[in-house]
């Protein structure tokens, strides 16, 4: 597998079983509102799942993720809004009769009963031999036949994982929702666990939403990310679109790393602006801001798109370097600005090239196009 592809992409369709995009319907949530005992902890959230994608509900602690995993699977009505899967509309629903799989965070094992056991939970219905063939199918979909006698406390954390999404397959959900499903895992592990995870997933096109506040994460796993913050969605696109066009600071600096700086809007025409940044120091964009002269801004730059000039440059600003480390092909540089201002600089790294000392003085310029402005809170 290429490493720096997006799992997602290394795992083509033509992978996928033939009977794939069978399983999943899509889901579209609109004007969802719910407070817990008059606090407020999700308000107008609206998005739409695809049948057969998978979505990622990113933000951070607190920002209301769980609460809509909650509503779409039933375990919680909410206040206001409507939840539709497929053609249905299941927002009074009871939880059992809406066809969502939910896989728990601790994943949430009988821990006295068998995988065979656990697997065969969600499939009241069957008795006897069937019970066991259907139990035997799922097992070898999540490869792990040879553990079916095995108690939960006798498996790793990835084979546990492994038990929860069969368990919560049994019953042919139409959709499954996770919740931090790689949290508990290591990091060597969870690159394993997402890669098996999405091939099952393309395998069944089941539509698939999980929620996660680590963003690499997200953007490896979902075609569609649902950026939260504070109860509402901030923006919700492909990975690639948001991390190249975020709408706001917030999305600017959740997805991906972005340095922010402060910065005035000095002069504005039609097809230039100046911004003096808080350093004092100018840059000349080739393009209106968008705001009035005199207008506060941040500039957020990524950290690929700083250049570093080891000699003063036109236009160029002076930076003192304070850890430089190599990580694979690049070079990351933690920089400060000459108002204290952080800065994170990366560079392509010549093979061999030993590493600058600390303390030096850089000189710094942005790739302008890359540079993206908001207005200051
Ligand atoms: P996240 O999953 O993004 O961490 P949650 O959906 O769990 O966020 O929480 C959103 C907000 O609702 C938070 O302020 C949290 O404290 C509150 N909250 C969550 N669950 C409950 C609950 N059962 N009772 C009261 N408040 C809750």
């Amino acid at each position: 597998m290429d490493a720096t592809l997006p799992l997602r992409d290394a795992i083509s369709p033509a992978e996928a079983s033939p009977a794939s995009a069978r399983l999943g319907e899509a889901l579209s949530v609109a004007g969802i509102v719910h407070a817990y005992s008059g606090a407020p902890a999700v308000d107008d959230v609206s998005f739409d799942v695809p049948a057969g994608g998978v979505a990622a509900i990113l933000g951070p602690s607190g920002c209301g993720k769980s609460t809509m995993l909650r509503i779409i699977s039933g375990l919680v009505t909410p206040t206001a809004g409507v939840v539709r899967l497929g053609a249905r509309d299941v927002t009074r629903m009871p939880a059992r009769e809406r066809r969502v799989g939910m896989v728990f965070q601790n994943y949430a094992l009988f821990p006295h009963m068998t995988v065979r056991e656990n697997v065969g939970y969600g499939l009241s219905g069957l008795k006897g031999a069937e019970k066991r063939a259907e139990v035997d199918k799922l097992l070898a979909l999540v490869r792990l036949e040879k553990f079916a006698d095995r108690l939960p406390r006798q498996m790793s954390g990835g084979q546990q994982q492994r038990v929860a999404v069969a368990r919560a397959l049994a019953p042919r959900p139409t959709l499954l929702l996770l919740d931090e499903p790689f949290a508990a895992l290591d990091r060597a592990l969870r690159a394993d666990m997402q890669f098996e995870f999405l091939r099952l997933q393309r395998e069944l096109g089941i539509t698939t939403i999980l929620v996660t506040h680590d963003q690499e994460e997200a953007q490896a796993v979902a075609d569609r990310l649902i950026v939260m913050n504070a109860g509402k969605v901030e923006q919700a696109g492909s990975p690639s679109e948001l991390y190249d066009r975020p709408r706001t600071l917030f999305v600017n600096t959740f997805v991906g790393q972005a340095s922010v700086i402060k910065a005035s809007v000095a002069a504005e025409s039609e097809t230039a602006s100046t911004l003096r940044l808080s350093t004092g120091d100018e840059i000349h964009l080739p393009r209106r801001s968008g705001f009035m002269r005199g207008t506060n801004v941040v500039i957020a730059v990524r950290p690929e798109h700083v250049v570093l000039h080891e000699k003063p440059a036109p236009g160029a600003i002076p930076a003192r370097r304070m850890m430089a480390v190599p990580q694979g092909p690049l070079r990351l540089h933690d920089l400060l600005l000459a108002d204290g201002t952080p800065l994170k600089a990366a560079e392509r790294r010549a093979p061999g090239a030993s590493d600058a000392p600390p303390g030096g003085t850089v000189h710094v310029t942005f790739e302008l196009d890359h540079c993206r402005l908001y207005p200051s809170s």
